[in-house]
């Protein structure tokens, strides 16, 4: 690990608070119907990012939804609204794909990344893997569609250059998310955990990574169910903020734009 890093302006903890939409795409992916109990995707589109919008854009604090394209055809407004407030919107498969998808793989990126840059008129720039899900072509297809940064690897405390084909790519980032911790999905699908411990959970990540590295990415999920987008669990997040706000020299990135300096700093990077 490289020790020449240092982020923006002296700033010493560069925190990315990330949100995975993982709408009715996921359900529908699995051959499920999105009604009843498998209903939990839709709470995404109908409250879980509207309210992530608003606690967001109180706290002045960027962001960026990782979205699948069925949800973006779902729910085309949110889209167009997320960005005309200026947030970023990142690319997270087209029904949520967990699965090997073999020959479909550049077909299925190429369909997502038509829906978001024909309902913002602008092409996203960053991408996250659907439940980790990768193969060898991701990159090599990702790069030729123009994407200029990935947040899917779970191997590194800091952001690093992406390889392809053993060649290391300048210009294109990897922002892990990298602590399984920092993720909601374990603690709501598996442990049922309480929000408040999950709080303490996640400011103990914090002040461990503010101390050490300084790069805290989180990860929540907009929907009901596993995921964040109810009101007692999307406050702890809201907590969560006004916690890290305390700390010196902390700064709130999008994936995007942390993406941005870490590229034109590429030579301080692994
Ligand atoms: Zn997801």
């Amino acid at each position: 690990m490289k020790g020449r890093y240092r982020w923006p302006d002296g700033v010493r903890c560069a925190v990315c608070l990330t949100v995975d939409f993982d709408g009715p795409s996921h359900e529908t992916g699995r051959k499920l119907r999105p009604l009843g109990a498998n209903a939990v995707g839709r709470y995404s589109g109908r409250c879980g990012m509207p309210r992530y919008m608003d606690l967001f854009e109180r706290h002045g604090v960027p962001t960026t939804f990782f979205m699948p394209g069925f949800d973006a055809e779902c729910y085309p407004e949110l889209v167009q609204e997320a960005h005309r407030r200026g947030f970023e919107i990142g690319s997270h498969g087209y029904l949520h794909e967990s699965w090997e998808l073999g020959d479909e793989e550049e077909a299925l990126l190429e369909r997502t990344h038509d829906i978001l840059t024909g309902l913002m008129g602008t092409p996203p720039t960053g991408w996250r893997s659907p439940s980790g899900r990768k193969s060898a072509r991701t990159m090599r297809v990702l790069r030729r569609l123009g994407y200029r940064y990935d947040s899917s690897d779970k191997d590194y405390d800091l952001p690093y250059m992406v390889e392809i084909d053993g060649q290391r790519q300048d210009d294109m980032p990897e922002l892990p998310s990298s602590a399984y911790s920092l993720d909601d999905f374990p603690f709501y699908r598996f442990s049922m955990t309480p929000p408040s411990e999950v709080l303490e959970h996640w400011k103990q990540e914090f002040d461990t990574l503010y101390h050490e590295n300084g790069y805290y990415m989180l990860m929540v999920h907009a929907r009901s169910g596993w995921g964040s987008g109810t009101p007692a669990r999307a406050r702890i997040v809201e907590e969560l903020i006004t916690y890290i706000k305390r700390h010196e020299g902390v700064r709130f990135f999008s994936v995007g734009g942390l993406a941005d300096w870490v590229r034109e700093n590429h030579a301080s990077f692994d």
